[in-house]
């Protein structure tokens, strides 16, 4: 309830310029994100790279209103993957792209010049030996995103995509998208949805990844488990052993600073672990969402402004 209340007030400008203009977020957003330049990302990246994850970066930013920012949006990954490439780190590295970052949000022609402004990632993502996954927003772009993502993998095949378990649609994309090759993430979902499109109980909404998670497992692509929950890490492992997979056929996914007990610990047991990195100075809506997932968060923040 907390949650959806603050999913739904972070949109809202008065909120955003009084949470922004707080000298001591600051303090708190690092907890969540890398750092605000590419070389603060790439510190990031040896970091953990160097104990054993495997990384994928997002440059923060969304419904970008301006094709002029879009554009610049574009360049900034291809800066941060021409960086990546001198790390050599192969597929241990990818993006995360949010298509309202790249153009997705710009009225009719948005489509288009998103998916010109993801076709450069793609190019210097290949040129890096990198990969690229789309992040997905709220449920109104799923169209429109998983129509961008048909285009990019004529190009850029490995190119993957985020599905959320809490739509009603996403067994289906789950079925569809369960082919050859294909990478997808399973995540909860972040955002504020109606209840005409989405489950809003949590159970439900666990329930959901588990039929999802299902699906995916016994398909034949690769399923990218996007999860910090302990019971479905334990029911991947045991759909695991149910279809055949081994730890080089599916991989974990979890967010940069939260439970990097658990990645090190399944890295440890010989997993894939990649941990999703944000950096740039755009954080607010990836920095609410983080919020409004865990009451503890809150009262996290609310103390430090307290400057305790
Ligand atoms: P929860 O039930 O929320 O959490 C399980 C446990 O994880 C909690 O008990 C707690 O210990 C820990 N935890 C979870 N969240 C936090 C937090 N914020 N702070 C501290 N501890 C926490 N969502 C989208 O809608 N679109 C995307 O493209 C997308 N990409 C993602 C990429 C990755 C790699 C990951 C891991 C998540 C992504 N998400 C995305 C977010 C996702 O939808 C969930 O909101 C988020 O992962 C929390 O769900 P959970 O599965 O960890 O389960």
């Amino acid at each position: 309830m907390l949650g959806s209340l603050l999913l739904a007030g972070s949109r809202l400008p008065l909120v955003r310029r009084t949470v922004s203009g707080v000298p001591l977020t600051r303090k708190v957003v690092d907890r969540f994100v890398a750092g605000e330049t590419a070389k603060d990302a790439v510190g990031a990246v040896r970091r953990l790279t160097g104990t054993g994850l495997s990384v994928t970066i997002d440059h923060l930013g969304e419904e970008t209103k301006d094709a002029g920012a879009a554009a610049q949006t574009a360049r900034a990954y291809v800066t941060l993957l021409d960086a990546l490439r001198e790390l050599d780190l192969g597929d241990r590295a990818e993006v995360s792209v949010k298509l309202s970052a790249v153009g997705q949000a710009l009225g009719a022609d948005g489509d288009k010049i998103a998916l010109e402004n993801a076709r450069q990632i793609g190019e210097a993502a290949r040129s890096a030996g990198a990969t690229m996954t789309l992040d997905m927003e709220d449920h109104t772009t799923v169209d429109s995103t998983l129509g961008i993502l048909g285009a990019l993998r004529e190009d850029f095949p490995s190119t993957g995509v985020a599905i959320q378990a809490c739509l009603f649609r996403s067994e289906a994309d789950c079925h569809d998208l369960s082919h050859d090759a294909s990478r997808v993430r399973l995540v909860k979902g972040a955002y504020a949805e109606p209840s005409s499109v989405a489950h809003q109980n949590k159970n439900e909404v666990d329930k959901a990844y588990v039929r999802c998670l299902r699906i995916l497992m016994a398909g034949k692509g690769y399923p990218m488990v996007g999860t910090h929950d302990d019971r479905l890490i334990s029911i991947t492992e045991t759909l695991a052993d149910r279809f055949g997979r081994s730890v080089g056929d599916y991989e974990y996914q979890m967010l940069y600073g939260i439970r990097t007990d658990k990645q090190q610990a399944l890295t440890g047991a010989g997993h894939t672990v990649r941990v999703y990195i944000p950096y740039g100075d755009d954080w607010y809506g990836y920095f609410m969402r983080r919020l409004a997932e865990r009451p503890a968060n809150i009262a996290f923040f609310l103390r430090a402004l307290g400057g305790k």
